[in-house]
């Protein structure tokens, strides 16, 4: 068996009167994310580990915000397409890690929703996907309430047959 890990990082700043998404899920809020896509930045992250344990680039590399393809788009769509690569490559989700670090609002009623929506979102188990959230203690410009970072660390397992290595 083969595996492969990878991390992802991503920040963006935040401005009021903007949809706030996070982890696939709508979070109420009064400020949401300034973005090229509609700034999910969770996504964002994730997407960056799953391409990072494979070693296929970014984000920014795949949907360049100078493409307006992907102007707005749900960046449920970026992961799907995401994961359909890592799929065709012969690998599969072991397990996933997300660390959101945004003053506010609380994340901790939305954690589980987000956990489901990535889960189906990855074709694994809702045990395999961990959305932890914490505030900065406001320090820095995530504790002034000015963006969200996001750290994210994947997994990946090879699904080829035994004796056969996972394409890369
Ligand atoms: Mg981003």
């Amino acid at each position: 068996m083969d595996i492969r890990i990878g991390n992802g990082y991503d920040v963006h700043a935040l401005a009021p009167g903007l949809p706030m998404w996070l982890g696939g899920v709508r979070i109420p809020s009064e400020n949401g994310f300034v973005a090229h896509s509609d700034g999910d930045v969770a996504i964002h992250a994730l997407c960056d580990a799953l391409l990072g344990a494979l070693a296929l680039g970014d984000i920014g590399h795949l949907f360049p915000d100078t493409d307006d393809t992907w102007k707005g788009v749900d960046s449920k769509i970026l992961l799907g397409k995401v994961v359909d690569r890592v799929r065709a490559l012969g690998w599969q989700v072991g397990n996933v890690d997300i660390t959101i670090a945004l003053q506010r609002p609380k994340l901790a009623p939305h954690l589980l929703a987000m956990r489901s929506t990535l889960a189906s979102l990855l074709g694994c188990g809702t045990d395999r996907v961990s959305v932890k959230a914490t505030t900065t203690e406001r320090l820095g410009f995530v504790g002034r309430g000015e963006g969200c970072e996001v750290w994210a660390t994947a997994l990946l397992v090879g699904t080829a047959p035994d004796g056969i290595p996972a394409k890369d």
